[in-house]
């Protein structure tokens, strides 16, 4: 008998059709001999929609309201899905969270997962059941309910499958695995069989919201097999894994984030230190900076551009501005309208005319560059968000044809 934990995505429970679909193929899993835990996100577009009304009340919420209302969501979709089960006649259990055993750290709204105890969950296994738990939430050690960010049901599953030891991990969606860049913006994406972790990691990391970046350092921290697949089409899907047998092609994907900000300090003094004060004063704050990028000094002055996400950009205003009695500069600009489009594979290691490939397909598109950034696993060209879509389109092609 084997143990397996199945998420579905809100696309995938969207509405009672779907539910009901969703619930027939877990029967089915659960009629094949299987124990089965099932992870659930909201239903559809329910996560938006709530935070739309908390907006509507008070746009500058506390996280932990936020968190408590958000969470919501989940709490409606499991106990839907039970509902479906038991109209299947198959024993069932919805459990939240909490109730699941899910404990985090207290950041409010991007909160990680510190253990799940899973006596619960076992008792109701060997009690039969199937048992259904809402994903993306859990309860810090003040018992405040708290979520896992955007996209973190993806996280829960993959954390319970660990800790379960589960046989397998499927990731259940609305495409039928991972493409070589989102189908939805290029159809003629390629699905791939199989992909590393690193490089899923990367993918993910760099917009490809098909799997949870988290999900994907968890799978491969405790070695957790995951396999994204479609909740409507029966085919086989992507298995992400440590070591693919796949002939290694110079990229593995393209990505898209946009949700992507630029701040820059113009006329900083040209003096040692300067780097640190401004990124340590950020990162008191917390906040993450993603591309960053010094001019050379010219008349004792220089330049510093960096990244951050859109929803930090104002308090990484505030910070700069704050910064100018002690470290002084002429002005300051930032931009918002912007998209970070990446290239991700480990064959591009010994390459070096990738780059160059993904600049000229650039090129050839007339799209301009403001910012670029590489490690060994990606490139990544910051350009202006209403070219994203073509620029995704271009490289992708310049790879694949
Ligand atoms: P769910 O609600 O099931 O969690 P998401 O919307 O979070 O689904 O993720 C699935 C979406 O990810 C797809 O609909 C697709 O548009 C998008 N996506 C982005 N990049 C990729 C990629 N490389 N391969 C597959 N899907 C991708
Ligand atoms: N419902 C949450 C979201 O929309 C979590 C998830 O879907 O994974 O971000
Ligand atoms: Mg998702």
């Amino acid at each position: 008998m084997a143990l397996i934990v199945q998420k579905f995505g809100g696309s995938s429970v969207a509405d009672a059709e779907k539910v009901k679909n969703v619930a027939s193929r877990v029967v089915e899993t659960a009629n094949e001999g299987n124990q089965v835990v099932v992870v659930v996100s909201a239903q559809g577009d329910t996560t938006d929609d709530l935070i739309e009304k908390a907006q509507e009340i008070n746009p500058n919420a506390s996280k932990r309201e936020m968190d408590m209302l958000l969470s919501s969501g989940e709490q409606i979709s499991i106990a839907l899905l039970a509902m479906a089960i038991e109209a299947q006649k198959y024993p069932v259990i919805s459990l939240t969270g909490w109730q699941a055993g899910f404990k985090t750290n207290s950041a409010a709204g991007n909160a990680r997962i510190s253990k799940i105890d899973v006596e619960r969950i076992q008792s109701e296994l060997d009690k039969h059941k199937i048992v259904i738990v809402a994903g993306f939430q859990g309860l810090d050690k003040y018992d405040n309910i708290t979520t896992l960010g955007r996209g973190g049901s993806d996280t829960s599953a993959v954390a319970l499958a660990a800790a379960l030891r589960a046989n397998k991990c499927e990731i259940y969606t609305d495409v039928d695995g991972v493409y070589t860049t989102d189908p939805r913006i290029v159809p003629d994406a390629v699905k791939l069989e199989e992909i590393t972790y690193d490089e899923m990691l990367e993918l993910a990391s760099l917009g490809a919201n098909v799997l949870h970046n988290r999900s994907v350092e968890m799978a491969k921290k405790y070695n957790v097999q995951l396999e994204v697949k479609s909740s409507f089409k029966k085919v086989p899907g992507t298995v992400v894994k440590e070591v693919t047998n796949v002939e290694k092609m110079l990229i593995r994907g393209v990505a898209r984030d946009n949700d992507v900000a630029r701040i820059a300090i113009i006329g900083l003094e040209d003096t040692p230190g300067i780097a640190f004060k401004v990124f340590s004063a950020l990162a008191k704050e917390n906040i993450n900076v993603d591309m960053i990028l010094q001019s050379i000094g010219h008349g004792g002055k220089k330049d510093i551009v960096f990244t951050v996400t859109k929803s930090n950009l104002e308090k990484a205003l505030s910070v700069i501005a704050a910064l100018k009695e002690t470290v002084p500069y002429e002005e300051v600009n930032h931009k918002d309208d912007l998209s970070k489009i990446s290239i991700v594979g480990a064959g591009m290691v010994n390459n070096p005319g990738v780059a160059a490939s993904m600049f000229e397909a650039l090129f050839d598109a007339s799209i301009n560059i403001h910012m670029i950034a590489t490690s060994e696993l990606k490139v990544s060209v910051l350009i202006n968000i209403n070219n994203a879509e073509r620029a995704v389109q271009v490289i992708h092609d310049k790879f694949t044809k």
